[in-house]
């Protein structure tokens, strides 16, 4: 038997995304505009829609109980945590930015991980509010 059809979506592990058909009505200008811009309205519509929730809902959880806090928000959920790092992505859905320009993510450097998304030996112009996160975050690094 021929299948009919479009072939099923997938994510990135090959688990079938189950999908549902969801009329909206829209301009058709921003349909054209979409289309041919884009190619894939369903598929640029639902990335839109994910990073419209991408603070407040985890889409591998597809749960809402995301936490705020200094640096970054974050989904609570224990069996997330439990997977994150294990084949799960990391229960930290998105990291802040400061005033100043930059953002709270850890980055890698020598070996070892700074936190505040700079390294002090790299880069110094930095405001006093991220200078104070990386000290919280990097004690053993401080000097004197
Ligand atoms: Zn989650
Ligand atoms: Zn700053």
């Amino acid at each position: 038997m021929t299948k009919v059809g479009r072939p099923p979506k997938r994510d990135k592990d090959g688990n079938v995304v189950h999908r549902k058909i969801c009329s909206v009505y829209l301009d058709i200008r921003l349909v054209t505009y979409i289309n041919e811009k884009v190619g894939n309205l369903s598929d640029w519509m639902e990335n839109s829609m994910r990073s419209a929730f991408k603070n407040e809902f985890c889409f591998y959880c597809f749960s809402d109980k995301i936490e705020e806090n200094t640096l970054n928000y974050k989904c609570t959920n224990p069996k997330h945590e439990m997977m994150d790092g294990n084949g799960a992505p990391s229960v930290i859905l998105n990291w802040k930015r400061c005033e100043c320009g930059n953002s709270y993510e850890p980055v890698l450097g020598k070996n070892e991980t700074f936190y505040c998304g700079y390294i002090t030996e790299t880069k110094k112009n930095v405001c006093a509010i991220c200078l104070r996160e990386w000290k919280i975050l990097n004690p053993d690094k401080i000097q004197g």
